[in-house]
């Protein structure tokens, strides 16, 4: 199937813990604690359905903590792609920053870091990426790239909510899946207007 340019360039940009699988206070160290939030890769494979990239960022000071390797780490996304895959879900980048808070680096959200390198890697500007997180960090990192802010309320996100503080423009929802349903109504409906009034320049 032919895409535009345009097309091609439709990405989302998701938290992974809490967000994709179940969060851990333990850190998730290995494939057997890494479980799918139900419906969660069944949403990304919409959105690939729909012309949509999908990039991950996702913080792991457990690797500078020294409570898991890279080998695991490896395996544990093996597992996230098998499983994306068995639903015909496409991730196409998962972003990591390895460091702990305390090294200060620009990789870790809050920080942008993370999110200019998915930006560069796809080659096009974060302004209203939709970025989807369950922590002020993702909201924050996201806000300052300009991407549109979607916090969900599975992993952390509850919890966020309850402390507040979050960036303006923040919009809440339950999961992946209704945040992927919003996308998609958003995409339709501005192909609908699109459709409906060809000669219109704005
Ligand atoms: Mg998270
Ligand atoms: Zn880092």
């Amino acid at each position: 199937m032919p895409h535009s340019q345009q097309v091609s360039k439709k990405l989302v940009i998701l938290d992974r813990d809490g967000v994709i699988n179940f969060d851990s206070d333990d850190y998730i160290r290995s494939p057997s604690d890494w479980r799918p939030i139900p419906g969660s890769l069944e949403a990304i494979a919409r959105l690939n359905q729909h012309g949509y990239h999908v990039a991950v960022a996702t913080n792991q000071a457990g690797i500078s903590r020294g409570l898991f390797d890279m080998k695991a780490l490896n395996a544990i996304h093996q597992k996230l792609h098998l499983s994306a895959q068995a639903v015909g879900a496409h991730i196409d980048a998962i972003f990591f920053c390895p460091h702990a808070a305390d090294e200060f680096c620009d990789c870790r959200k809050p920080r942008p870091g993370m999110l200019k390198a998915i930006g560069q890697r796809f080659g096009i500007s974060l302004k209203n990426v939709p970025m989807v997180g369950d922590a002020l960090r993702d909201m924050q990192a996201a806000f300052e790239v300009g991407c549109d802010l979607y916090l969900v309320k599975t992993g952390k996100g509850v919890a966020t909510l309850e402390k507040g503080g979050l960036p303006p423009g923040t919009q809440i929802y339950d999961n992946l899946a209704a945040v992927v349903d919003r996308l998609l109504h958003l995409a339709a409906a501005a192909r609908a207007a699109a459709d409906s009034a060809p000669l219109k320049k704005q």
